[in-house]
């Protein structure tokens, strides 16, 4: 008899269907949710076991589809694309399977210094919409705020080049900003014209202590 185990990948928050990939993250963020509590939303989003396979996540994606989904978004508690590879397979399954249901990403935008190489081509025709974390308007505040493993002037910089790369390659890029954390200064504005100048969309999430608005 098989038994229905708990999702693992696969979670709703309204509407949306989050597929949570990966705990690991090449940031510490002072905000992240990670340091205070293991749910978003009330939902338990640590992973016991990072060695699976996309068919895996592909089954769950599977079970977990109906009809209430109207966007699907790979981001959890850590950053999606250190697991590249599952998600080029399981987004070409969407697509395949369900090619109205855009997908989106929400990432720290370190895609291209994590694989050492330009991947935005490959998540072209996958992915419809990318939101990438900018956080700050110096790569000084941006250190302070994500203690990232690159060096600083790599880490902000290679954000920045990612979000330009990604709206050239036709991906809806919105650069993203945690606003009301702690003491931080950040100036919003400088943000939004850094934002304008790569050529992408930019939004403020408000920080909540259960879990900023995803
Ligand atoms: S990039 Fe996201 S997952 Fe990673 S530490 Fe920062 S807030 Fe947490």
């Amino acid at each position: 008899m098989t038994q229905q185990t708990e999702s693992k990948f696969a979670y709703y928050l309204g509407n949306t269907m989050y597929i949570n990939l990966t705990n690991k993250c090449t940031n510490k963020c002072v905000f992240c949710i990670r340091s205070s509590g293991d749910s978003v939303g009330g939902v338990n989003l640590v992973l016991e076991d990072e060695n699976f396979t996309h068919d895996e996540v592909i089954e769950e994606v599977k079970n977990a589809f109906s009809d209430k989904c109207r966007e699907i978004v790979f981001c959890g508690y850590g950053e999606p694309l250190i697991k590249l590879d599952i998600i080029k397979k399981v987004a070409g399954f969407i697509k395949q399977n369900h090619p109205d249901i855009p997908i989106r990403i929400n990432t720290n935008g370190h895609g291209n210094l994590i694989h050492k190489r330009n991947v935005v081509p490959e998540l072209v025709g996958l992915i419809d919409k990318i939101s990438i974390s900018l956080n700050a308007d110096t790569e000084e505040l941006y250190s302070e705020l994500t203690n990232p493993v690159f060096e600083k002037s790599i880490a902000y910089q290679g954000v920045k080049n990612f979000m330009k790369e990604c709206s050239q390659n036709g991906i809806e890029t919105t650069a993203t900003v945690v606003s009301g954390f702690g003491n931080y200064k950040i100036d919003i504005e400088k943000c939004r014209q850094i934002a304008e100048a790569l050529g992408v969309k930019f939004r403020v999430r408000e920080w909540l202590p259960q879990g900023y608005d995803i």
